[in-house]
């Protein structure tokens, strides 16, 4: 199924299960672009005045279940419910105020979508063998970026240690060579002792 086709399909079915309205907003993709200052992936958003929602592609992977998308586009239709306010909205009213959450609750597997989209959020794996990393490309450089940092710290740090180690054997063999002259210089007056004994 086309993607858009998808997204039509998912905003009729969740209108028909909850909300039976007969005129629906627009629905699109976004850029997919995330807030990275905020590291939060913006999911969802839906803009009042052109009656607009848009969904982040990455709600769109195969393996999600498919409640995960659905719980988004709910989200969005409740702002859309809210919409007279929304257009005579002044700046720094809330949006999702409590009561806005107590309906975000009533959404079928509330629990479930929000424990996946945090994972989203937070890069965790929840099919390691299917997908390595859920997550865009530019958050997995990111990742990547870090660990090879990481390495690259380790690698120096064993580095160094071996070096330490290199002097230290080096130190021991010092050490032994002037303990070995030591014993040499003694051995010769030990010697010189018993020659003399003689
Ligand atoms: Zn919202």
């Amino acid at each position: 199924m086309g993607k858009l086709l998808l997204l039509q399909e998912t905003l009729n079915q969740v209108n028909d299960s909850y909300f039976h309205y007969e005129k629906l907003p627009i629905i699109k993709l976004s850029k997919g672009q995330d807030k990275s200052k905020r590291r939060a992936i913006v999911f969802g958003t839906y803009h009042a005045k052109k009656d607009e929602i848009k969904i982040h592609p990455v709600l769109l992977q195969d393996h999600l279940p498919s409640f995960v998308l659905e719980f988004v586009i709910y989200h969005e239709m409740l702002h859309y419910q809210d919409r007279d306010e929304l257009l005579i909205r002044k700046k720094g009213d809330k949006v999702h105020t409590k009561e806005f959450r107590q309906r975000e609750k009533q959404f079928l597997h509330y629990e479930e979508a929000q424990k996946i989209l945090k994972k989203i959020l937070y890069g965790k794996d929840m099919h390691e063998e299917s997908t390595p990393n859920i997550l865009d490309e530019k958050t997995n450089k990111k990742i990547v970026r870090k660990i090879l940092k990481g390495e690259a710290l380790e690698n120096a740090l064993a580095e160094s240690l071996q070096r330490l180690d290199h002097i230290l054997i080096k130190y021991n063999l010092k050490e032994e060579k002037i303990k070995g002259a030591k014993r040499g210089t003694k051995k010769k007056d030990d010697e010189s002792q018993l020659a003399s004994d003689e």
